[in-house]
């Protein structure tokens, strides 16, 4: 039954205005529970993916299937998904937790149970959520940025280069918030240009350069050359090689 299955990717392509196909033809499926990364080079066509997930734009071709309803924008099925955008604008002046309720105000969300709390938990934000932000840390940024797309408790979780600045103590801290928030049989969507960055943090990869899917599977296993190939992973264009 669709309707149990987070994510279903069919024949999804994109063809730009300016005539550049940015993605060409990829079929995935995402199963409850997974920490899926999505890794490639920079202009491998992960943006342009996402952003077709979450009904930001239209497929030139193909179709995505979240939780069975068919994405669109504006859809309905799109409330179940919480996206992280990197560069978030947060106000300076006001704290984690009064950026977070004005943000979930502008969602016009208001009468759900936002569940702040447990999203400010998840993400290990602490006492820090009274702070004003322009205290933060670039990693705490980081994590109010998740916390805002997990606002919700949103069956999906989409995050687009979440790993972009931070160091590594930072990026093993998110990988706890992640693989925690998707331990509920929730499923996050990660992606990356950098294996290192999301190798301990997602549970199955797929490999994406210049537009088409290169691999897919368990991270040990593209990471142990399961296919029968010594997989480049962080230069899929020597994945034909061996
Ligand atoms: P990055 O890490 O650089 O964001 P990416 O894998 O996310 O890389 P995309 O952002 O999806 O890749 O971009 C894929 C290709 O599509 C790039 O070559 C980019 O220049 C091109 N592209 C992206 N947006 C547009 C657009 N609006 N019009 C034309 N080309 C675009």
């Amino acid at each position: 039954d669709l309707e149990d299955v987070p994510i279903v990717i069919s024949g999804l392509s994109k063809r730009y205005a300016s005539g550049f196909t940015a993605v060409d033809g990829i079929s995935l499926r995402v199963e409850r529970g997974q920490v899926l990364g999505l890794l490639g080079p920079n202009g491998a066509g992960k943006t342009t993916t996402l952003r077709m997930l979450m009904g930001l734009i239209r497929p030139t071709a193909g179709q995505v299937r979240v939780f069975g309803h068919l994405v669109r924008p504006g859809a309905p099925v799109l409330s179940r998904i919480g996206a992280f955008v990197e560069g978030s604008g947060f106000l300076p002046h006001l704290s984690g937790m009064e950026n977070l309720r004005l943000y979930w105000a502008a969602t016009g969300r208001g009468r759900e149970s936002a569940h702040f709390e447990e999203a400010l938990e998840i993400a290990g934000l602490g006492a820090a959520v009274h702070r004003k932000v322009s205290t933060y840390s670039q990693g705490m940024r980081q994590r109010l940025a998740i916390a805002q797309a997990m606002l919700g408790l949103p069956d999906l979780l989409v995050l687009d280069e979440p790993a972009n600045g931070l160091d590594p103590p930072q990026i093993h801290q998110m990988r706890e918030v992640l693989r925690r928030y998707a331990s509920g049989g929730r499923t996050v969507v990660v992606s990356s240009h950098l294996l290192a960055e999301v190798e301990q943090t997602c549970t199955h990869l797929v490999v994406m350069h210049r537009g088409r899917v290169m691999a897919t599977g368990e991270v040990r296993d593209i990471v142990a050359g399961g296919h029968g190939y010594t997989f480049h992973v962080d230069q899929p264009e020597r994945a034909a090689e061996v």
